[in-house]
């Protein structure tokens, strides 16, 4: 599934083809993006999802959601993944931060919940992310993914692999962006400029007057 880029703004077309949700994943000359007033957190590479109603800082968590129009959900990145849903049936928006540790706890799955959404109404896109082809592992972490030994991890297919099992149908998720290692002209990675990197902010909202 493809992306749309505009203002250095990545919108999947999975999302955009309904009228009623805004959403985004900025690159890093993304401008005017995410829109000023929004709910954000303060994240933590837990699982912890907060329930929004208002901009502003929601304090510690990894995930957000909201039945609130009008209201931008954001979460920011560099290589741990940027997920956006939309639960189409209720109308309810998630924004979810994955590293290798949401992931392995299923944060994504949390959100579902959070929104109280049945998984067959939830639409997901990743945005871009470590890829399988930077993101390779120690031991110690490829033992939490149930593998032996140092290897490359693919988090956007164990991710788009645990949204399946859970019931979201697999139509329903576009799990493929590009490497932000990869595309230094692009996005930011923490992996590839450390303390210099800067975070990128994926936000999503129910629009109002619809
Ligand atoms: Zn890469």
């Amino acid at each position: 599934m493809s992306f749309e880029v505009t203002g250095g703004v990545y919108r999947s077309a999975l999302l955009s083809q309904f009228p009623w949700l805004h959403h985004g994943f900025g690159g890093r000359d993304a401008a005017d993006w995410p829109p000023v007033h929004h709910a954000a957190v303060v994240q933590v590479h837990g699982s912890r999802v907060v329930t929004a109603s208002e901009p502003g800082s929601q304090g510690d968590a990894d995930a957000l959601v909201t039945a609130t129009p009008g209201l931008y959900l954001s979460v920011r990145t560099a290589d741990c993944l940027p997920l956006l849903m939309a639960d189409v049936r209720q109308r309810r928006v998630a924004a979810v931060h994955a590293g290798w540790r949401g992931t392995v706890a299923g944060i994504p799955l949390a959100a579902v919940q959070a929104m109280g959404s049945r998984p067959e109404d939830v639409w997901v896109a990743i945005g871009p992310g470590i890829g399988r082809c930077c993101f390779e592992v120690g031991e110690e972490v490829a033992r939490e993914f149930g593998r032996d030994g140092r290897q490359c991890i693919d988090l956007f297919e164990v991710n788009q692999q645990k949204l399946i099992d859970f019931g979201v149908p697999a139509g329903q998720i576009a799990a493929h962006a590009p490497c932000t290692k990869c595309t230094p002209g692009a996005f930011h990675s923490f992996r590839r400029d450390q303390a210099a990197a800067g975070r990128m902010h994926a936000a999503i909202a129910i629009l109002q007057n619809d």
